[in-house]
């Protein structure tokens, strides 16, 4: 035996819990749960006769020796994510006492704020489970088979309800992956209590979210800390770029003198004008594509004392790497280009397939094409609420970089 075998303690004498079907995967598998990670692909699955849709499974080498239990999924490549190294025999009250962990450890770190992620899937080792507070409304979101099977699922609506007492609990739906998972398809709905809607603050800023009546409505969570540092280094004229619904423009409007929102979503800009009214400001918001507007700014002369650039993530997976590098290009470069003397750029990638290497390096070649020389005042990621595993990166996703132009 290797030495890399006793990573884990005592593994050989561990027991699986009587009753689960059993699950084998390959050595390569194997290798990246001994690694920490906690996923295992499709392809390193050796045997899984006979093991239905969203089991809970005892996972073993090829040896058969004990790896810990995990939550199987018939469609995904990921087939299976583990939920724990040990033997599962209460299954109930390990996701109890694993939601208690995820409450107590946003209590520590969550700041200024009535609404944060409670539960983050994997980073909370509740896989394939989102729950997002909103002031007293709860939006729960399944991922997986397995969390969405019973007793799985009313169990885990029934540790949320005692433990953090919301008004009420939606779900929230995303069509898309249900199909993915083979779910049955279902609408997005109030599963607990009644309303659906309420008000949130954030760094004391309002916002209205309504989960399932009309355009559904929910924030970008992750970049609740980001707002308030953009909002420390903003000034003048300010241009929040992909906007949504105004979490950065209405952050930027206390400080700034006048702040443009960009998006090419009417929707979210009727909600971002709602919001501006709630606090009181005045913001302009222009339905528009960002590459075409930026080009057009730019190549008229525009200036700016502050720019947000926040894109949906354009890589989403290595192999479009090379055209979502060309994208931040883009967007990086016109963005500076406009910008004052003394000007601040926030700029961030929420695809974890750029790394910040990557991204840093392509300010760097950025700000040399527009002729700006960069100051990096900060390097931010995503909001503490959003936990980062070390051994799983893909955990890590978000990246906030401030910068200001010192000629
Ligand atoms: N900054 C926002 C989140 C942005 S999410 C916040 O903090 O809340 C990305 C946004 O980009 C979405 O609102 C989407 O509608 C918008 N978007 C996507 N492609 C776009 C494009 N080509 N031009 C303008 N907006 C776009």
């Amino acid at each position: 035996m290797g030495r890399g075998r006793f990573k884990i303690p005592f593994m050989s004498k561990r027991v699986p819990a009587a009753g689960l079907p059993a699950l084998k995967i390959s050595r390569r598998g194997a290798g990246r749960l001994h690694k920490g990670h906690v996923w295992v692909y499709r392809s390193d699955i050796v045997s899984v006769d006979g093991i239905p849709p969203g089991a809970l499974v005892n996972v073993s080498d090829e040896r058969g020796r004990f790896l810990g239990t995990a939550f199987y999924s018939s469609t995904s490549q990921i087939a299976i994510r583990m939920l724990s190294s040990e033997a599962v025999n209460d299954l109930g009250s390990l996701l109890g006492k694993r939601i208690e962990t995820a409450i107590a450890y946003r209590e520590g770190v969550v700041e200024d704020t009535n609404a944060y992620r409670v539960v983050f899937s994997e980073a909370d080792f509740l896989p394939g489970l989102i729950v997002d507070r909103y002031n007293d409304v709860l939006a729960l979101q399944v991922l997986t088979q397995a969390m969405d099977a019973e007793p799985v699922r009313t169990r885990v609506i029934s540790e949320l309800s005692e433990q953090l007492k919301p008004a009420s609990i939606i779900e929230r739906v995303d069509p898309r992956i249900r199909e993915l998972e083979q779910l049955p398809s279902r609408a997005s709905s109030v599963i607990r209590g009644e309303r659906s809607s309420t008000v949130f603050s954030m760094n004391g800023v309002n916002f209205n979210f309504d989960g399932v009546e009309g355009q559904k409505t929910g924030a970008f969570l992750d970049q609740r800390e980001n707002y308030a540092a953009a909002a420390k280094h903003a000034r003048g004229e300010a241009l929040d770029v992909f906007c949504y619904q105004g979490g950065f423009a209405l952050h930027l409007a206390k400080r700034c003198s006048k702040v443009t929102g960009v998006d090419s979503s009417r929707s979210a800009l009727e909600t971002a004008e709602r919001n501006a009214i709630l606090n009181g400001h005045e913001i302009e918001w222009i339905e528009a594509n960002a590459f075409d507007l930026l080009r057009d700014y730019a190549d008229s002369g525009r200036r700016y004392d502050t720019i947000i650039l926040d894109p949906p993530a354009f890589a989403k997976s290595r192999r479009t790497l090379d055209t979502a590098v060309r994208g931040y290009k883009e967007l990086n470069l016109r963005a500076l280009k406009m910008l004052r003397s003394g000007g601040t750029l926030v700029t961030c990638s929420c695809s974890y397939h750029l790394s910040e290497a990557e991204l840093l390096e392509v300010i760097t070649q950025s700000g040399l094409d527009a002729g700006k020389n960069l100051r990096l005042v900060e390097r931010r990621a995503q909001a503490k609420d959003h936990p980062i595993l070390m051994n799983v990166p893909e955990t890590a996703y978000l990246k906030c970089l401030i910068l200001i132009v010192t000629n």
